[in-house]
């Protein structure tokens, strides 16, 4: 037997026993299973979190993610049962280590963040920013974001049935928190999927569509079906993609008989005009693929449509080791036929520093993974860069390791760059958290942002080149 960096082991998927939490002790399988129970049992504050958690779990704990809520939190809090059931799976609420046990755990860490899992020293990047990746500005119609040549990103809604602590939508998506505002879109909905449908059918050279939001799982049934049956008759869309963290996160709707019949009409409907539709998933920890959310993606593939493929988040904390993200991997792909596609770097968004990695940390990880699955489904750890666009963690044109900078390169013009005749040849920068830098790296950052304060400048920027060292 030759010896592995990482020994693959085939893992048994399972619900965790809701009923150990004593607020959901006499919750039955048909109450758990149904949709409707667990939309109007998702927990949306600390005060319900107690109830269905107990006494296990600390006043510590709870005065820490109340401070979070009060001073850090860019998304407010909505963690559906399904999700929350999968924290802690192997600790009984009333263990004495529960909130250790919760504390640690992946899925806590980016659903249910606390004050003391943030950074002290830099909580956020002074490059950071709300809408980092600028999709607003790419608008082509309200709420859809042409940032690529031939694909599309129709936000259709901004809210979802599961809110992440790192959203990289935290400018538009959810309720207001004390120190985030929301962007409201302007238009009503009708008139904004109206104008979204009027620009593909008069943009013959988009032949992809992201129908995102958001998470597509909070759009009426009927409202989503109308909406994608429209996409299928425009002759230029060939490619057609719906995320939804919800089938990991509620996976009781896309198991509703609603849900399942009009899938398999959409799906009869793309085969026969010779169009793929996807569904994106959004796992970041291999615990969260349960039987239900195997059941779910299985359902979805038996409609006829092309695949289910997840688009994790790479998070320090949660799923920042080999371990973790091939663990992950093959749990999708034998457990569910989810298909591992891409891992995102976190975005720089406010208060994201204590989640994200550096650079060179996830080109060590893409190359630790590769190898173990098979090619095509092995998943690509990829940068988002703002004003370029998805980049795999190698296509770096240079990296100053010392300051943390790293330089890109794109190969295509979006709407904000039609006049700008040095578009394709700038570079543009994308920044590694402080903390991981080198001592000197860290003392130019915090000299620099001295400098700005005494000058009286803002701590954050947004430009398209930083500064020279
Ligand atoms: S499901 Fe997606 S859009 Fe919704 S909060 Fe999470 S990351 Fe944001």
């Amino acid at each position: 037997m030759i010896e592995q960096p990482y020994v693959y082991r085939r893992a048994e998927l399972t619900e965790p026993d809701w009923t150990r939490f004593p607020g959901w002790a006499q919750v039955t399988r048909e109450e758990w299973e149904s949709a409707q129970w667990q939309r109007a049992h998702c927990v949306k504050n600390i005060r319900q979190l107690r109830q269905v958690l107990g006494a296990g779990l600390s006043e510590e704990f709870c005065a820490d993610l109340e401070r979070d809520q009060r001073e850090r939190a860019t998304m407010s809090m909505l963690v559906p049962p399904q999700m929350l059931n999968t924290m802690a799976p192997g600790t009984a609420a009333g263990d004495p280590g529960f909130t250790q046990a919760f504390y640690a755990d992946p899925v806590r860490r980016y659903m249910i963040p606390v004050f003391s899992d943030r950074r002290p020293d830099w909580p956020s990047h002074p490059y950071a920013s709300r809408d980092s990746l600028h999709e607003a500005e790419m608008w082509a119609v309200e709420g859809l974001t042409h940032r690529y040549p031939t694909k599309v990103l129709a936000e259709v809604l901004p809210t979802c049935p599961q809110y992440c602590g790192h959203c990289t939508r935290m400018d538009l998506v959810g309720n207001p928190t004390p120190v985030i505002t929301k962007h409201k879109f302007a238009l009503a909905r009708e008139d904004r999927l109206g104008a979204m449908l009027g620009y593909l059918r008069a943009t013959p050279g988009v032949r992809d569509v992201v129908v995102s939001g958001g998470d597509v799982a909070n759009l009426p049934w009927p409202r989503l079906e109308a909406f994608v049956a429209a996409l299928l008759e425009i002759e230029n869309i060939r490619d057609i993609r719906l995320a939804s963290k919800a089938l990991m996160g509620l996976p009781q709707f896309w198991l509703s008989d609603e849900v399942r019949a009009g899938m398999s009409r959409l799906g009869a409907t793309a085969r026969e005009r010779g169009v793929s539709i996807a569904i994106h998933t959004h796992v970041n920890a291999a615990q969260s693929v349960t039987p239900l959310v195997a059941n779910a993606a299985r359902a979805m593939l038996d409609t006829g449509i092309r695949d289910v493929r997840n688009q994790g988040v790479l998070l320090c904390g949660v799923n920042d080791s080999v371990e973790a993200l091939l663990d992950l991997s093959f749990t999708l792909l034998d457990g569910a036929g989810i298909m591992p596609y891409y891992f995102y770097m976190c975005d720089m968004i406010p208060g994201s520093e204590h989640w994200r990695i550096s650079l060179a940390q996830a080109q060590h990880l893409q190359h630790q993974i590769m190898g173990y699955l098979p090619g095509f489904a092995t998943p690509r750890i990829v940068c988002d860069v703002p004003y370029v666009g998805k980049r795999w963690v190698h296509q770096v044109s240079r990296y100053d390791t010392e300051l943390g900078i790293s330089y890109w390169a794109k190969n295509y013009r979006t709407a904000v760059e039609a006049g700008d005749p040095l578009a394709l040849r700038r570079e543009y920068a994308y920044y590694d958290p402080i903390h991981t830098l080198p001592a000197e790296g860290q003392q130019w950052w915090l000299d620099r942002e001295r400098d700005r304060a005494g000058n009286g400048l803002a701590p954050a920027g947004t430009g398209l080149t930083p500064a020279a060292p």
